[in-house]
């Protein structure tokens, strides 16, 4: 998805949500070039996915990282044409992100819990999900409120990994075995659940 039209945007600090859970810090290096992040104008993406254990009133972090935009570029470059705009038709027919950014733009003092409360593709609520993946796009130190933060629950994102070439699946696994680290022992690796940052 390209976050990059021109609209209004509004920068917040990065809420602690979207921290590491390994350090409590905001992400500082991009997992693959290990550039620095925090400088002023430096963009990036954190991606989080998250499992939730209602019964214990507790969660684990399954795996979280933070990627440069041009190693993300570089990364969604490998994905096949098809996969691509499986991911981008399968975005279009289900969330409306103009009536998002609307509602972005009528708040004065955004909440943001408020706007990762519910998957963005089927709206069940947080509190509801088994598992999901959050997302955000941020520039240095602060995050921009876009079509970004997003939260996708697991039964949306079991659906767009079926939209996926075996070609863009590979290459999604092997960077996430490559590359992730994951603040929960013993490491259940998960490596199917796409990069959305397309
Ligand atoms: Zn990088």
């Amino acid at each position: 998805m390209d976050a990059n039209h021109n609209v209004i945007r509004k920068f917040i600090e990065i809420p602690e949500k979207f921290f590491s859970e390994l350090t409590n810090q905001p992400f500082s290096h991009c997992i693959d070039c290990n550039a620095h992040l925090l400088d002023k104008g430096t963009s990036y993406y954190i991606e989080k996915v998250i499992k939730q254990y209602k019964k214990l009133n507790t969660y684990d972090v399954i795996y979280e990282y933070a990627i440069c935009a041009s190693c993300c570029n570089k990364l969604a470059s490998q994905y096949s044409q098809t996969s691509l705009e499986n991911i981008q038709n399968y975005f279009l027919n289900h969330t409306d992100f103009l009536v998002r950014r609307h509602e972005l733009l009528a708040y004065e003092n955004i909440d943001i819990n408020q706007w990762i409360d519910n998957c963005v593709i089927r709206g069940t609520s947080i509190h509801d999900l088994e598992e999901y993946q959050m997302a955000c796009h941020c520039f240095g130190d602060k995050m921009v409120l876009d079509i970004f933060p997003f939260i996708i629950g697991g039964e949306a994102l079991e659906e767009i990994v079926k939209l996926l070439s075996n070609q863009t699946l590979d290459i999604i696994s092997d960077f996430k075995r490559n590359k992730l680290l994951s603040p929960t022992e013993p490491y259940p690796v998960n490596t199917d659940y796409p990069l959305l940052f397309v």
